[in-house]
């Protein structure tokens, strides 16, 4: 064969996979370009006192919150795989309260409003979230119910036009700086599934208490709050979506969460592992750089080939949603694998450190403390792997 007719592996070449265009690409670069320009540099700080809500601002004038919501409401009408970009360049800021907190606004608490809400809902409530004016949270969990949604205890209880809501949620993302809450309540604690609705709540209402600001082991630039209702009165139309149907409604948002979840959890194991591999080439003993020793070497093999395997499922099943299918499974599996791995990649990667991955300024056991919320966020791995296996009809 002559030298020419030699192929070599393009290791070193940027692959784009199938799913992005060249706009996707433009688009990543420019949001790449803003997040290590305007929130990379503060992320010490936030870690400290969490981050500003003028993040929300500045990202809502870049068009950033809206990327994949409708034109008519003030987003950018793209399609999913470009939400999934951003979930993947916030990775940069190093920073995973922060991403979690834009995540809870554009993935979690606008998709329901957008999909259920009424046109006055929409206006109001999602319209502005997108501008950044206006920041929203989800509830769910309460101190007594979290895996078991049908479990919660939030009552809303028709009195003439209104309702009036009691009850508690925790560890709730966003809950001391949003406006609004999208609530999951029981109208009728006797329906099961079937008695859950949900209510968009503004947070400035009488009888709204934000109790208590949560310490947590990782995402310190989040804040979490809980939360209590006591006789919140709010009229019907902060009904949103169909009254009983909040369990599906939820269930619904949970989908696409999981899979953005799961792409952060991809590019965070890729934005700790790149680190740690610059590291690896650096840092030397006995007499030679660490990434050369075999063992390291291995590690690192193992690293990438996790992480790529995590990065195909959550590409293909975004290229099923995007295209109109409704891939529980997959997205099951994405979400719990992509958690499962990228905590095993930081763990890995502090054991490359050795001592410095022990430490704060190295910043890797920050990648762990944030990536281990994944394994209980959004579903908690045992009741991914519960979803999985009742897909199988077991
Ligand atoms: C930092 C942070 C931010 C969060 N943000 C939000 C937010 O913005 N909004 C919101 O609503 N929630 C939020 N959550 C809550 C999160 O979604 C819940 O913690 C999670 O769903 C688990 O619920 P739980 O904590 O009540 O655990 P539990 O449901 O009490 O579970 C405890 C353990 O039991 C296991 N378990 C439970 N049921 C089963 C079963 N059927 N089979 C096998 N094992 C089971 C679980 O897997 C887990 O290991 C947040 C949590 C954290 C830590």
């Amino acid at each position: 064969m002559a030298t020419a007719d030699v192929v070599k592996p393009d290791f070193a070449t940027e692959r784009k996979h199938f799913i992005f265009t060249d706009e996707h690409d433009q688009l990543r670069e420019s949001i790449r370009r803003f997040v290590i320009k305007e929130l990379a540099p503060h992320a010490d700080e936030w870690e400290e006192k969490t981050f500003p809500d003028s993040v929300f601002t500045r990202m809502g004038e870049l068009g950033f919150l809206g990327l994949d919501k409708p034109e008519a409401y003030g987003g950018q009408g793209g399609d999913y795989y470009t939400s999934l970009v951003l979930a993947e360049e916030m990775a940069h800021a190093h920073c995973g309260g922060l991403a979690m907190g834009i995540a809870v606004q554009t993935d979690m608490a606008m998709p329901p409003i957008l999909a259920f809400g009424t046109e006055e809902q929409k206006q109001e409530w999602a319209a502005p979230a997108i501008a950044g004016q206006k920041i929203l949270s989800l509830g769910i969990t309460e101190p007594d119910a979290g895996s078991d949604v049908a479990g919660i205890k939030t009552r809303a209880v028709k009195d003439g036009d209104d309702y009036i809501i009691n009850g508690s949620k925790t560890y709730i993302t966003n809950g001391h700086r949003a406006h609004a809450i999208v609530l999951v309540a029981k109208t009728d604690p006797d329906a099961g599934h079937g008695g859950i609705t949900l209510f968009l709540v503004p947070m400035d209402l009488p009888g709204v208490i934000r109790e208590k600001r949560l310490k947590k082991l990782g995402m310190h630039a989040s804040d979490t709050a809980l939360l209590a209702f006591q006789d919140v009165r709010v009229p019907a139309s902060a009904v949103l979506g169909q009254i009983g149907k909040g369990f599906y409604h939820i269930s619904w948002e949970l989908q696409g969460e999981r899979l953005i979840g799961a792409a952060g959890c991809v590019a965070g194991a890729q934005h700790v592992f790149d680190r740690t591999l610059q590291y690896a080439k650096e840092r030397k003993a006995f007499g030679r750089e660490i990434g050369h020793f075999q063992v390291i070497r291995h590690k690192f093999a193992e690293m990438a080939t996790k992480i790529e395997t995590a990065r195909q499922m959550v590409y293909t099943t975004a290229w099923r949603f995007q295209n109109g299918e409704y891939p529980v499974r997959e997205i099951t599996m994405a979400k719990v694998y992509a958690a499962r791995i990228s905590v095993e990649v930081a763990d890995e990667c502090i054991q490359i450190h050795g001592g410095a991955g022990y430490m704060q300024e190295y910043g890797i056991e920050r990648s762990w403390r944030d990536l281990r919320l994944n394994r209980i966020g959004a579903g908690t791995d045992e009741i991914m792997l519960d979803v999985i296996g009742r897909s199988y009809g077991l």
